[in-house]
Parts: C-alpha cells; sequence; structure tokens
C-alpha cells in the first residue's frame, strides 16, 4: 500500500495561513513524480510565479519489504516494484490534491542521477502524462530536488547559502548561488547514508540499515570506541568515510573473538561509530559557513533525518549564529514533493524538457543549470 507521508489537510510545513494565491497572479499546479532509487513517490505543489511552493498532497510508496531479504536495493526489483505501483501512486497524489489532470501547468520528474532503470519508469510515466495533458514536462536533478526540499519549508533561506547534501548516494558541501551551485567538497568513497547502512547490515541490523543504527545506538555510549575522524584536519571540505567503516569492521571483529555480539556491543559500536559519522559533517559545515561568510546553511537528504546529526547542528548553529535549515523527515528523504517544487521553479522560468530527453545514471550539481541541471535541454 502507498506510505502517505502527507496529505492537504495536516501537512504542518504547508504555508498553511498565508493566502496562496496573491490577487492577479495564476497559481500553478505542477504534480512531481521520484523514483531514482527505492520509493516511488508522487506530489502535487501549488506555486505562484517563483515562490516557494505549498504541498497539497505528497505520497511515497516504499520498497523496504522487496529489499530486507538481501539486505541492500537489487536493482532490477527495484524497477519492476516501480512499474506496479506507478499509476496508483500518482493517481493517489491527484486525489488527495484533490486535482484533476486537465487542472495541472506542469509535470516534473527526477532524471537523474539515480537508478537508470528506476528512473526510467517515473520519467517515462512524467512525459506521457504530460503529454496526455497537454502541459510541459520537466527533468528535475534528484540533488536539486533534495535542496528544493529545504527552500520548500523556509522561505528565509535564499542564496547565498551553504547547502550540505546528505544521502545514501551522496555526501557534498555546496555554496549555493542564485544562479549555479559551485561545489565546496565532497565524499571521495563512500556516502555517509552507505556508510550508515553497511555499518548497520555488520552489526546485523535490519534494512534500512540507517534508521535502525540510529535506533540501536540510543542504548550505547559515544566514547565507547574512539573511531577515527577521517579528513578531520584535512584542508578542504572533502569526506571519505571507507576508513571508518573498515575501523568499525576491525571492531567487530575483535569484540566477536571473545563471543556472539551481545546488543551491548551493538550499541556501543553503533552509538561511536553514529558520533564520528556525524562530527566530520558537523564540523566540516561549520568550517565552511565561516570560511564561506555564509551565515544560512541547508542541510538535507535522507541522513538529515538522523536525530544525533539535527540536535548537534542546531547546537551549531545556535553557538556559531548561523541560521539552519533541516527539512521535516519526511521531506528528508526520498520524496515527490521537493521533485515537484523544484520542477516548479523551472517551469516558472520558462524552462521545459522536450519529450526526447531521457533519464541520466550520472551527473554531478554544480556545473549543470541549477534546477535541474539537465544538460541539453537546461
Ligand atoms: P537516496 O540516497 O536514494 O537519495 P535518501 O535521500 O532517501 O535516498 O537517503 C537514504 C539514506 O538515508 C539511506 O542511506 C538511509 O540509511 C539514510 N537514513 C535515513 N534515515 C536515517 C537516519 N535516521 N540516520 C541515518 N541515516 C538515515
Ligand atoms: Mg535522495
Amino acid at each position: 500500500m502507498p506510505r502517505p507521508v502527507s496529505g492537504a489537510p495536516d501537512v504542518s510545513h504547508a504555508r498553511s495561513g498565508a493566502p496562496s494565491t496573491p490577487v492577479g497572479s495564476e497559481p500553478s499546479l505542477v504534480l512531481g513524480i521520484e523514483s531514482s532509487c527505492d520509493e516511488m513517490a508522487a506530489a502535487v505543489v501549488e506555486s505562484v510565479a517563483a515562490q516557494p511552493a505549498r504541498i497539497l498532497a505528497s505520497v511515497v510508496h516504499g520498497q523496504a519489504s522487496v529489499h530486507a531479504p538481501y539486505g541492500g536495493v537489487v536493482p532490477e526489483l527495484a524497477s519492476r516494484d516501480h512499474l506496479g505501483a506507478v499509476s496508483r501512486v500518482v493517481q493517489e497524489a491527484l486525489d488527495r490534491a484533490g486535482v484533476g489532470l486537465d487542472a495541472l501547468s506542469g509535470v516534473a520528474a527526477t532524471a537523474g542521477p539515480g537508478l537508470m532503470g528506476s528512473l526510467l519508469v517515473g520519467l517515462s510515466f512524467a512525459k506521457a502524462l504530460a503529454y496526455r495533458a497537454g502541459v510541459p514536462w520537466v527533468a528535475v536533478h534528484h540533488l536539486a530536488g533534495h535542496l528544493a526540499a529545504a527552500e520548500l519549508i523556509d522561505a528565509k533561506l535564499v542564496a547565498p547559502y551553504l547547502g550540505l547534501v546528505v544521502s545514501g548516494g551522496h555526501t557534498a558541501l555546496y555554496r549555493i548561488e542564485a544562479d549555479a551551485p559551485h561545489l565546496l567538497g565532497e565524499t571521495r568513497d563512500d556516502a555517509v547514508g552507505e556508510a550508515f547502512d553497511k555499518v548497520a547490515k555488520l552489526l546485523g541490523l535490519p534494512f534500512p540499515g540507517g534508521p535502525a543504527l540510529s535506533r540501536c545506538a540510543e542504548a550505547g555510549s559515544e566514547t565507547a570506541v574512539a573511531f577515527p575522524r577521517p579528513l578531520a584536519g584535512a584542508p578542504g571540505y572533502d569526506f571519505s568515510y571507507s576508513g571508518l567503516k573498515t575501523a568499525v569492521l576491525l571492531e567487530v571483529e575483535r569484540r566477536r573473538a571473545g563471543g556472539p555480539l551481545g546488543e551491548s556491543d551493538r550499541a556501543d559500536v553503533a552509538a561511536s561509530f553514529q558520533a564520528a559519522a556525524t562530527d566530520v559533517l558537523i564540523r566540516r559545515t561549520r568550517r565552511a559557513a565561516r570560511d564561506e561568510g555564509l551565515s544560512r546553511v541547508a542541510v538535507v537528504g535522507g541522513v538529515a533525518a538522523n536525530g544525533r546529526l539535527r540536535t548537534e547542528l542546531e547546537a551549531a548553529a545556535e553557538q556559531d549564529g548561523f541560521a539552519l535549515t533541516l527539512p521535516p523527515l519526511e521531506l528528508c528523504t526520498d520524496n515527490a514533493a521537493m521533485i515537484a517544487a523544484a520542477g516548479a521553479r523551472r517551469l516558472a522560468r520558462g524552462e521545459v524538457s522536450g519529450l526526447e530527453f531521457t533519464a541520466f545514471s550520472r551527473m554531478p550539481l554544480a556545473g549543470s543549470s541549477f534546477d535541474a541541471s539537465a544538460g541539453p535541454d537546461a
């Protein structure tokens, strides 16, 4: 069953209260579709000109049960599940928003980066739907979508600001300018979410690993194991997680030598790993904000849902005096409201994609056009 993350009546972060349609402006209704990995999501947002959008409906159909037996996302199974879900998830989003196809002003879909087979399902459906409705469609870069989630909930978040993207596939710091994002640093190996997932698997925790590890860590001590803080003293803003992952593996092997891993072993290793993994993000973010002279910071992507990261970032923001934007949990992990919001902004600027435009599995965000990036048609 589709798992609704928010609906029109109870979206606390929606800009309710304020009139959504200023006199003389036509609101636009954009349907967004996200299918870059193992979530099929659809959402409808309403926006006026290039203003931040209001979420009318957001539906996410996860696939955890499909991939759990394998301990990780199986691409072929992901695209097959997307095929079975896309029509129903899109219909549910339209129904919840109380919007028919005729009312749509445009359709936006994630074009990449991500799993090719998964991307193609959402993208092809979006194009066909836009064609049928006689409205434009626009491609959205997945990371531009994640950043749009922060802009969606915080009207004060305007460029220039510092954007930290932390997810299962990405760990990168950007200086976001009005015209483009500039990459300050990124991971040299694993993404932080990938490290959470791999360490969770090592500890025998259920899939998906990130949230399970974070829950397990609650009972442990952060100082039980002094895991390395990779690249801590290095100049620049790059990240590295493979050495930390190996350090966890060695620690687990050491503890297993004396018998099976107990609950307290597991909790201590989880808490100590989580502290090391998030400390690095926080330190780099603080330094980048200071060096770049930026007083606004947004942290987005699935790992931005991590409780320790959120708490420590909030404390850092207070201490350093920067304004911090953290999307609510359901807008951190993959969702389509962020894609619809990023797409609405592109469409408001008159940017549309051609029907021949197709998905891409890899594409840096910086260096492409900010909102979607999609190269040839952007
Ligand atoms: P993608 O990587 O496909 O863009 P998301 O943006 O949804 O996907 O991020 C998923 C990642 O976020 C996964 O690696 C997952 O383990 C991680 N994650 C989700 N919640 C938490 C959490 N509470 N703590 C740590 N990591 C988390
Ligand atoms: Mg994502």
